[in-house]
């Protein structure tokens, strides 16, 4: 039986290894447009690869519907993907937080070791390889590229991911391979990314790091809330926290709604706290500027923007401030509302969100029910993850699962 797999991700990889050892009799071809494997597992985790999760949930993930990941993460759960990497000679770090890395710290070493498996098996590998349609003749499937074509595969697998790092060679062209198909799609959207606001002062602020609570507003109304680093950059915000936010952003602001969030600088203390911390601060030194008071409790890149935004002079003295100038600056400290405008876009996303609609593909074997012999894996699907290795988790299981079926 002969097997084409598009796209030499972590999705392919796992197919591509699983079918093999399942079914010796394959003949496979990974075909990517990339000079090597795991452009993105390489890119992964700032070159650290956090390669899964144990905490493993369908609520880590999101879709139209994303119940849909249940029995791949069942089925492919953290020990799964355990026993896996122990069989290509990988170990693993398993943090407390359950975030889990190479034990190496590199994914460098991932994408290695997999390439050796890859190797071991004689799975071939066709790179710089550009698939640009596939078709289905007399049960057997052509794969196209702008000049050539490859065929008699019995069954192909597309997992060539989705926009998300066009530097690396992301392309969304397994939209239209689905669609040729029969299949539908949701709009894809870059997500993990950082987010453009309308605040005026961003040059001024760029730098600044905090950890805050940051709630999304969609249209007015609260939609989620995150805490972790926000990071003031000179087109808005990134961070950890904001990271996670866009995931749920980003979608809505593509259909023109109102998007908006709250950063609270003090996660930790209340309204009232917050307030007793200033007033007793100022009375402390009445005759200080409150510029400078401020900047003992936050950083001196945003005393200043925080008293512009109200309109209080910096070279006030603590003791001439009102009690209404203090419970505004309170307001912007823990309720410092912004607009957002625009995202970073897929050049800086961690993934896509959006993609091939679930429905119409088995989630147990990841075929498409509109097409037999056709499969799709990994973020090509309408599901994006949480940050913490979700998005390569379910790579791996989907692969894995594809893999188990193509081999049959
Ligand atoms: C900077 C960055 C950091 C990340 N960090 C993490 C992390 O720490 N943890 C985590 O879980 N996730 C992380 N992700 C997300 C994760 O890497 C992806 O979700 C995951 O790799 C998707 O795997 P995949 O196999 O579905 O697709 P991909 O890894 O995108 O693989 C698809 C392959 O197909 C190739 N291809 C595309 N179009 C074609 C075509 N027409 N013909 C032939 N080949 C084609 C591509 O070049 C690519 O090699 C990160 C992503 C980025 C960009």
């Amino acid at each position: 039986m002969k097997i084409a797999i598009v796209g030499a991700g972590a999705a392919g990889l796992m197919a591509a290894i699983t079918a093999k050892r399942l079914n010796k009799n394959l003949q496979i071809d990974i075909f990517d447009n990339n000079n090597g494997i795991g452009k993105k597992i390489l890119a992964s985790g700032n070159g650290r690869c956090n390669i899964s999760n144990t905490n493993l949930n369908f609520t880590n993930y999101i879709g139209e519907n994303n119940s849909f990941v249940k029995y791949a993460l069942n089925q492919f759960d953290f020990y799964n993907f355990e026993k896996f990497c122990k069989s290509i000679g990988l170990l693993l770090d398993i943090k407390e937080d359950g975030k889990v890395y190479p034990l190496s710290n590199e994914a460098k070493s991932v994408v290695g070791l997999l390439e050796k498996a890859i190797e071991s098996l004689k799975i071939n590998l066709i790179l710089e390889t550009k698939i640009e349609d596939i078709k289905k003749e007399k049960e057997k499937f052509i794969l196209k590229t702008q000049e050539k074509e490859y065929k008699g595969y019995d069954k192909v697998l597309v997992s060539s991911g989705l926009g998300a790092a066009p530097q690396l060679k992301a392309t969304e062209d397994a939209l239209n391979i689905a669609s040729n198909f029969g299949h539908s799609f949701n709009p894809t959207y870059p997500s993990l990314v950082g987010l453009h606001t309308d605040f005026e002062y961003n040059h001024k602020i760029q730098g600044v790091k905090k950890e805050s609570l940051v709630t999304l507003f969609i249209d007015g109304q609260k939609e989620c809330e995150i805490k972790g680093d926000v990071l003031f950059t000179k087109y808005g915000v990134s961070g950890f926290a904001i990271l996670d936010i866009s995931q749920y952003a980003v979608y809505p602001l593509s259909l023109y709604q109102d998007v908006q969030i709250s950063i609270n600088l003090f996660p930790e203390k209340n309204r009232n706290e917050v307030l007793g911390m200033i007033e007793s601060l100022f009375k402390t030194l009445p005759e200080e500027e409150i510029v400078s008071l401020l900047t003992g409790i936050i950083s001196n890149k945003l005393a200043p923007i925080l008293l512009d935004i109200n309109k209080i002079d910096k070279q006030t003295k603590a003791k001439d401030i009102t009690a209404k100038q203090i419970r505004a600056l309170v307001n912007t400290l823990i309720n410092w509302r912004m607009k957002i405008t625009d995202t970073q876009g897929f050049k800086h996303a961690e993934a896509s969100g959006g993609g091939i609609r679930v429905d119409e593909v088995d989630e147990r074997s990841f075929e498409s029910k509109k097409c037999k012999g056709l499969y799709f894996a990994g973020e090509v699907l309408d599901i994006v993850g949480n940050r913490g290795g979700y998005n390569l988790q379910f790579a791996w299981a989907s692969g894995f699962l594809a893999g188990k079926d193509i081999s049959k």
